[in-house]
């Protein structure tokens, strides 16, 4: 695997690769982007890169003692390190501030501090020491989901590179290379909004496709007009993790009901359903849907703060859902 095999991410890839190899690398990176991106792959490629003692226009070369080390994890010249709690702390940090002003024997020293978003500010702010004086053969690379949540006086030292979602023929290339390439890979695509991560987590996941089943005969009802309303009530209630799949799966039928009412049949997540949602369709509305997929983002935001799990799914699975 190289920097140049990565699927996806071009613009990201050209940029960097670009200022590399025109002697015009940056002493500091941020790749950000939703978790399960891919982030930190694409960051230990770069440095990969970074670290090859082939020239630039043929690195990373999978040859050098730099790339042969590095892929056995023990490069001399990479430094790693990631939240070891809820945050990322100011000793953490000072471990990298007293070993980068130790000269290399040659080439490069690349840190990576993944989800730098979790330092603390007093962490930022020992940082930002050294990002405003760099010495010359160091690279510091960090991962962040938010951002903004870096402290500006750090966003302004480094380059920023945006990770973006993958378009379904990446992902799809993306699962064939984990070894997935099962049936249900494309509703797996179409419910992990180009995220890599999201999307293995389903394939080949039998919970998910249990809940799914189980959420869609709660939608539907069984076949005798009667919705099953305890079935999913006590799934739910004995699967803490089927929760988050039951509210994207409801959501996902909501929104498939919409898009029959405004004749876009095209794009339906749920096509292997459409029947039985075109149904579920005519006797709703779009306002009525819309109302529906706002109390899913009631009980996703009440989730996080207080409410309990047993609560949460009573609201998804008792309240009357009649369209
Ligand atoms: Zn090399």
């Amino acid at each position: 695997m190289s920097i140049h095999d990565f699927i996806g991410q071009k613009q990201v890839i050209d940029r960097f690769i670009g200022q590399f190899r025109s002697g015009m690398t940056s002493h500091a990176y941020v790749l950000s982007g939703p978790s399960g991106i891919g982030k930190k792959t694409l960051a230990r490629e770069m440095a990969k890169t970074l670290l090859c003692t082939e020239e630039p226009s043929r690195a990373p070369c999978g040859r050098c003692r730099g790339c042969k080390s590095f892929d056995a994890g023990s490069n001399p010249n990479f430094f790693e390190i990631a939240p070891k709690t809820r945050n990322i702390l100011i000793e953490q940090i000072r471990v990298i501030l007293d070993d980068i002003t130790v000269r290399p024997a040659n080439g490069k020293k690349v840190y990576l501090i993944q989800e730098a978003d979790r330092m603390t500010p007093q962490a930022q702010n020992c940082l930002l020491k050294t990002l405003e004086e760099p010495p010359p053969y160091a690279v510091i690379l960090m991962t962040a989901s938010n951002f903004e949540s870096l402290l500006i006086t750090i966003r302004s030292r480094v380059v920023h590179l945006k990770l973006g979602r993958y378009s379904d023929e990446e992902m799809r290339m993306i699962l064939r290379m984990h070894g997935k390439d099962s049936s249900d890979i494309d509703s797996a695509i179409a419910y992990s909004e180009g995220i890599p991560a999201r999307a293995l987590a389903i394939t080949g996941s039998k919970s998910f496709v249990e809940t799914r089943e189980l959420v869609f005969s709660y939608l539907f009802g069984n076949g005798d007009g009667n919705p099953d309303d305890c079935e999913l009530n006590q799934y739910l209630s004995g699967n803490k993790d089927a929760l988050t799949d039951c509210l994207n799966i409801l959501e996902s039928a909501y929104r498939d009901a919409m898009l029959i009412l405004c004749g876009k049949t095209s794009s339906l997540i749920n096509w292997d359903k459409r029947d039985k949602l075109m149904e579920y369709a005519k006797k709703s509305s779009i306002q009525a849907l819309i109302a529906k997929i706002e109390e899913l983002n009631g009980v996703r935001s009440q989730l996080k703060r207080y409410i309990n799990h047993q609560l949460a799914v009573d609201l998804v699975t008792l309240v009357p859902h009649e369209v």
